[in-house]
């Protein structure tokens, strides 16, 4: 092993608890914001190397008991955000729903169907809530969560934002400001909020109404960025403007530049699929057990099934965890502004996969960096006893391939990273796409029996 390659993940030191030191020297932080909240000398910086955000310096205990990357306790946390409820490896669910936003032109700007800002709106004209904090554009690669309080500003909000932001102001427009307020929110984002909320803050409880929260299953650190722009020939320190999503279900990632835009197709350009590959991901998202937000009352996400694949707009696939999220949306229907299917809580593995859903991959790799000594979060929640744990050997070549591959990020040789996948990884490389053509477009496993789509009438009042 080189030596910039044993500094990746620090081996022989362990959990730690106490502060964030841990967190740092693993490079586990998705920049929630909440240590900041709760030490006010905590700064999120973009690491030069890393090209992620990490706080400035380790901070303490207050810091670290509030940290997502230190540790979530989740049945706790669901048992005040949801009391009594049975909390399943789905999470805890009222109802499970594929939605598309009746208004075309939301719909198709939107990543999936639109439902996020059709929600937002509902609230903002409601006399009982007083804004919505959510993620706003501020330039280049600049995001920052905004207080709204008008329907007319929705549209306004970008769609989904794939690469690592730092995200303390959401926790600081809660705290400055009195009232009633939506929360728009990724999962580990959730996770940093309620920690914050209920350890250090507790009246702030109140001014939650109602959180939105997106599945997720990954975000990527700046070397996706600056590696694109390499392999299309744009500056990344010149970068005006980003999008990932909109115009169809997929969408495309779109960069501006010093004044020139490229398009890249999200699903079938080669540079894009090097970029955009799993090791790009920011290191915690490896052992993410929370993809399906778990902490949020409504979650919306993408439904990729076999059975949405040929629509021509995206189709959301919405998880209502409480009866009001549940109401709200047939309110909405009511009122025609969007359509929905009831489906069964299956329909969230088969659009997610189960490594996502329930940790198979991530479980057996916390285990794995536990021998090693790595610092990684303590969490466990009920999806573990789904969980089937990826074996040992698949474990332990990911982990030496993404080691290797992140010393590459860090030392800007993307290019070598893309013949490596043009030679060294074809194989699995293509085996991904022939894979998603027999599960999605040929149903395999509903030829096989294994599965039950859904019916074609549930279907057809999508566009
Ligand atoms: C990092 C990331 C990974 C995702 N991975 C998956 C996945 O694996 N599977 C899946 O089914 N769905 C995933 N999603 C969710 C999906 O892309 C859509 O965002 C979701 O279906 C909502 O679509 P919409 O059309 O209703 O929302 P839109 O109308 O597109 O609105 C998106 C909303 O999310 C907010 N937002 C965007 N990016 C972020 C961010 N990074 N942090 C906080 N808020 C943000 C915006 O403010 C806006 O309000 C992911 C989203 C993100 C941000
Ligand atoms: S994960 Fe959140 S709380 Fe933890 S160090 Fe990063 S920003 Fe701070
Ligand atoms: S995959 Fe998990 S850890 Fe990664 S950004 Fe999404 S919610 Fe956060």
């Amino acid at each position: 092993m080189t030596e910039r390659a044993a500094e990746i993940f620090p081996t022989g030191t362990g959990w730690v608890g106490h502060d964030l030191s841990g967190v740092i020297g693993s490079s586990m932080c998705i920049g929630c914001g909440a240590c900041a909240a709760a030490d006010p000398t905590v700064e999120l910086r973009l690491h030069p190397d890393k090209l992620i955000y990490e706080p400035s310096h380790p901070s303490d205990e207050r810091a670290a008991a509030v940290c997502p990357a230190v540790q979530v306790d989740f049945p706790g946390l669901q048992e005040r955000l949801f009391p009594g409820a049975e909390q399943t490896p789905y999470g805890v669910v009222h109802s499970v729903m594929l939605a598309q936003s009746t208004d075309e032109e939301r719909n198709r700007k939107a990543s999936s169907g639109g439902l996020i800002k059709e929600l937002l709106v509902h609230h903002l004209s409601r006399p009982d809530i007083d804004g919505v904090i959510a993620l706003a554009e501020v330039g280049g690669l600049d995001f920052q969560p905004r207080l709204l309080t008008r329907p007319e500003e929705v549209d306004t909000l970008p769609g989904s934002i794939y690469h690592n932001l730092a995200q303390p102001r959401a926790i600081e427009l809660l705290r400055a400001n009195e009232g009633r307020f939506v929360l728009v929110a990724i999962p580990c984002q959730l996770e940093g909020i309620w920690q914050y909320v209920f350890t250090h803050e507790p009246h702030l409880r109140d001014r939650i109404a109602t959180t939105i929260g997106l599945l997720c299953g990954w975000q990527y650190s700046h070397h996706a960025i600056r590696a694109i722009c390499q392999f299309k020939g744009l500056d990344p320190d010149a970068i005006e403007q980003v999008s990932y999503r909109g115009d169809g279900p997929v969408g495309k990632l779109r960069i501006r530049a010093a004044g020139r835009e490229v398009a890249v197709s999200r699903r079938v350009d080669f540079g894009y699929q090097v970029a955009f590959d799993r090791s790009f991901n920011t290191p915690r998202c490896h052992l993410c057990v929370n993809h399906h937000n778990m902490l949020a009352d409504l979650v919306v996400g993408d439904a990729w099934l076999p059975s949405t694949v040929m629509t021509r707009t995206g189709i959301s696939l919405l998880i209502n965890r409480t009866a009001e999220a549940d109401a709200t949306i047939r309110r909405l229907a009511g009122d025609g502004r969007l359509v929905f299917s009831d489906v069964t809580v299956e329909e969230i593995k088969e659009s997610q996969t189960r490594r996502v859903v329930f940790g198979d991959f991530a479980y057996a790799y916390g285990e794995y960096l536990d021998e090693l000594g790595v610092h990684r979060p303590r969490m466990v929640a009920a999806n573990r006893q789904a969980a089937r744990l990826a074996p040992r050997r698949d474990v332990e070549a990911f982990h030496r391939e993404l080691t290797r591959k992140l010393e590459l990020q860090r030392a800007g040789r993307y290019r070598y990273l893309k013949w490596r996948k043009a030679t060294k990884e074809l194989r699995r490389f293509l085996g991904r796409y022939v894979s998603w053509f027999l599960v999605r477009v040929v149903k395999i496993k509903s030829l096989l029996g294994q599965r039950k789509e859904v019916p074609r009438e549930k279907l057809e009042i999508f566009r």
